[in-house]
């Protein structure tokens, strides 16, 4: 039986370097959870009801992907919807030390779960949210580097509507 695969991040917002690798991860496994963390400390840009909404809206057309937000440890979600892998995006160097370190202590945590990494196409590795979020309020066009549903939230929230 193939596993049940679960993507987390911020996702503030989810950005088509995102949606590259959830794309990737499909093929990979039967069923794909795509997991927003809940996380208040990290001050997000946007709620989690607006990330759920532009995730939702920008993968309703894989029928294999559910997103969800989930709180408290990574491994106990895991456990909760019998996934066994968890997917993580690697745009270069500078990504693997943390992810390393997460992978890591994930397995301490639960060694019955693999970290899988995949690696984006080369045209979205200088991607990030927080690098969209200053491009867009700076008055940048970010028209190629979300998707559609995220630009038309981003656009909206920036004239206050
Ligand atoms: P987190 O706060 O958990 O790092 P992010 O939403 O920033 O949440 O990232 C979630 C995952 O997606 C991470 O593994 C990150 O490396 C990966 N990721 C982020 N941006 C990209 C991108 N442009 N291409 C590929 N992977 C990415």
């Amino acid at each position: 039986m193939r596993p049940i695969a679960v993507y987390p991040g911020s996702f503030d917002p989810p950005t088509n370097g995102h949606l590259d690798i959830i794309l990737r991860a499909t093929h990979l496994f039967p069923k794909v959870i795509v997991a927003i963390t809940d996380n208040a400390n990290k001050y997000p840009t946007f709620p989690l009801k607006d990330r759920l909404k532009m995730l939702r809206e920008s993968t309703k057309h894989i029928s294999s992907v559910q997103v969800e937000f989930f709180s408290g440890l990574l491994v106990n979600y895991l456990k909760k919807k019998k996934a066994t892998v968890i997917i993580r995006g690697l745009r270069a160097i500078s990504d693997f030390e943390y992810e390393f370190q997460m992978a890591l202590m994930n397995r301490k945590l639960n060694k019955g779960i693999e970290t899988v990494f995949l690696m984006p196409d080369e045209a979205y590795t200088y991607i990030s949210s927080s690098l969209i979020n200053e491009v867009s309020r700076l008055g940048g066009n970010i028209k190629d580097l979300v998707p559609h549903s995220v630009e038309m939230l981003m656009k909206k929230k920036k004239k206050g509507v």
